[in-house]
């Protein structure tokens, strides 16, 4: 009897500590969203609900997992890091989602991003250049039951012609140019984010309209180089 009713005080234990667990960390994700995505003019609703709703902590190495709802870029491994939330929900909101468009990411890294634009958009094609970076990503994508994000392994400087065009493109990794066949993949209307640059980078927003290419810079910011296959 002794034994089994401790076995069961375990067991509630156990239970406990996972349920206040997953309270700690919505509790983090609503502040997150609050001071550092709204207090900072993140108006789209829809953005705020899927930084809201997607679990960050899934997307980051266990090591660094009690970090994940601050306001900074993490390390994924490889070099590579996932973006600070706040530019997560800029570059979100700079592509104005409405929910029937087909997106194109390149720098899947830890599949955040993608996690997020899957909320927002029909389809999402994400390329990345690590191999173990895709594979990691893609089980995290699938464990959460995302079925409309497609990862490709690859140099997504080409973009993804067998799907274009997109009616939006975000670039998390930073190019010294614009590369021409995102460009040319970007459909008449469509919306292009990207960090451009080397040491100084600018965020642009890319505009295709009656075929011709506006840009406009939105901030200076800090990306891992794009790399080339
Ligand atoms: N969106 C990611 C950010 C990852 S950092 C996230 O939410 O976690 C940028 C990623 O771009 C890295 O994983 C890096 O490996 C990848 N990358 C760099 N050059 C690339 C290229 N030419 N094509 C595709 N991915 C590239």
């Amino acid at each position: 009897m002794i034994k089994l009713k401790g076995r069961f005080s375990l067991i509630l234990f156990f239970l406990s500590i996972v349920s206040l667990g997953w309270d700690n960390f919505y509790i983090l994700r609503e502040r997150m969203v609050k001071e550092q995505i709204i207090k900072r003019g993140i108006k789209d609703d829809r953005v705020i609900k899927a930084m809201l709703k997607v679990p960050r902590h899934k997307f980051v190495p266990l090591k660094w997992q009690n970090f994940s709802y601050d306001d900074t870029p993490l390390p994924i491994g490889y070099q590579q890091t996932i973006s600070q939330p706040y530019i997560v929900a800029l570059m979100t909101e700079l592509l104005e989602l409405k929910g029937e468009e087909r997106v194109l990411e390149i720098g899947t890294g830890s599949g955040y991003q993608s996690a997020i634009l899957a909320e927002l958009a029909k389809g999402v094609y994400t390329i990345e250049i690590l191999e173990q970076l895709a594979f990691k990503a893609k089980k995290v994508l699938k464990e959460l039951g995302y079925n409309n994000i497609h990862v490709k392994i690859g140099d997504g400087f080409l973009g993804w012609p067998e799907y274009a065009p997109f009616d939006a493109i975000i670039v998390t990794c930073a190019p010294n140019e614009i590369p021409p066949p995102l460009l040319e993949q970007l459909a008449e209307g469509g919306r292009l984010v990207i960090p451009v640059g080397e040491h100084f980078q600018e965020l642009k927003l890319v505009l295709k309209k009656e075929g011709k290419i506006l840009t406009t810079d939105i901030i200076p910011v800090r990306f891992v180089p794009m790399l080339r296959r």
